[in-house]
């Protein structure tokens, strides 16, 4: 972090500045401009609020030279993170494709999709059994009943499930049943509940907020990663644009960009990205493009009739043709699909 003093800034009040710095456990380098002297603060400086020191009335300005996420950061872990799913891999080269409905809706609907998606080549099981819904008059999710559920397909089909959880009430059990643990979009500034999942030995697929930046993404990865649980695969899924057409709008940028600031897995949902199933497709072509190392898709065995989402479902024989397509294109990236 660099402390730029205004100039004139009498030296009492610098040294005074610096003994504060020190008392915080930081070195401080201290080089004497042209006018204006400028503190550079060596050390750990996470926890430094750099918007208090400009309270200092001889303060012009201070800058932060570090990122605030250390866990996250490829800076401190060159090489990229692929985290373990049973015994899959996303990240590193190893391309995984998550793949179900938006919901859990019944038995059979759960079983069949499960089966279709396996046949053609997903690594994983999704299904929302909380879910969260702009209208509480909507379909809520299935609950506890639902968690049952995608046991059963996940029994029937050999894929381990990733599925929603809301509330840090039910920890214990998404840690007793579930393989890949989802935080959703609304959820990714809900610190406590990324404080309680950083408690939790299973793997955690972390969603963008509708509207947040990527260094607030990151520091979210940092709360659950900073508890202990490392195993975070990032996940793209739109962004909340003035375009209306879409329902919201995929941020390719994001996908190298975040892979320049930290070493983990990036997916991409373009489910959510586009709200049409017709948008799947060419999004998930340019996620793969531009480095993703999965996919997050909405299938489901009946789409017109689905609880949640259905505009932007595929259909089983959609999901097999895009998954036949996807797999020149995650070769020429140097990746291989897992399955
Ligand atoms: C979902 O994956 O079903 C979901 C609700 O996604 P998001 O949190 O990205 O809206
Ligand atoms: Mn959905």
């Amino acid at each position: 972090m660099v402390v730029v003093m205004k100039p004139g800034a009498a030296q009492v009040e610098v040294d005074k500045l610096i003994r504060d710095f020190q008392g915080m456990g930081l070195d401080v380098g201290v080089t004497n401009g042209v006018g204006c002297t400028i503190l550079g603060l060596v050390g750990d400086t996470t926890a430094v609020d750099m918007h208090r020191i400009t309270l200092n009335e001889n303060v012009e300005r201070v800058m932060r030279v570090q990122e605030p996420y250390k866990k996250a950061n490829r800076k401190f872990h060159p090489e990229d993170t692929a985290v373990t799913v049973g015994g899959a891999k996303i990240g590193g080269g190893a391309f995984g494709v998550i793949a179900g409905p938006c919901s859990v809706e019944t038995e059979a609907q759960i079983i069949e999709v499960a089966k279709d998606v396996k046949q053609s080549g997903a690594a994983m099981l999704r299904g929302g059994a909380f879910k969260p819904r702009t209208s509480p008059y909507s379909f809520q999710g299935m609950g506890v009943e639902g968690l049952e559920l995608l046991l059963e397909a996940k029994a029937a089909a050999g894929l381990p499930i990733v599925t929603e959880l809301m509330s840090p009430k039910y920890c214990e059990l998404f840690e007793e049943k579930v393989d890949v643990v989802q935080i959703g979009a609304r959820n990714m500034q809900n610190f406590d509940l990324l404080k309680e999942v950083g408690q939790m030995s299973k793997p955690v697929l972390l969603k963008r907020g509708l509207a947040n930046t990527y260094e607030e993404w990151l520091m979210s990865a940092e709360y659950i990663m900073s508890e202990g649980n490392e195993n975070v695969i990032l996940c793209e899924r739109g962004i909340r644009t003035f375009e209306s057409y879409t329902r919201n709008t995929l941020d390719v940028a994001a996908i190298p960009a975040i892979k320049r600031m930290s070493h983990l897995p990036v997916v991409v949902d373009p489910s959510h990205s586009g709200g049409a199933n017709w948008l799947v497709e060419p999004l998930a072509m340019a996620a793969i493009a531009a480095g993703a190392d999965g996919l997050i898709i909405e299938v489901h065995n009946d789409p017109p009739h689905a609880k949640c989402d259905g505009a932007q479902s595929l259909t089983p024989e959609q999901f097999e043709a895009l998954m036949g397509k996807i797999s020149g294109l995650v070769d020429l990236m140097g990746k291989h699909i897992v399955k």
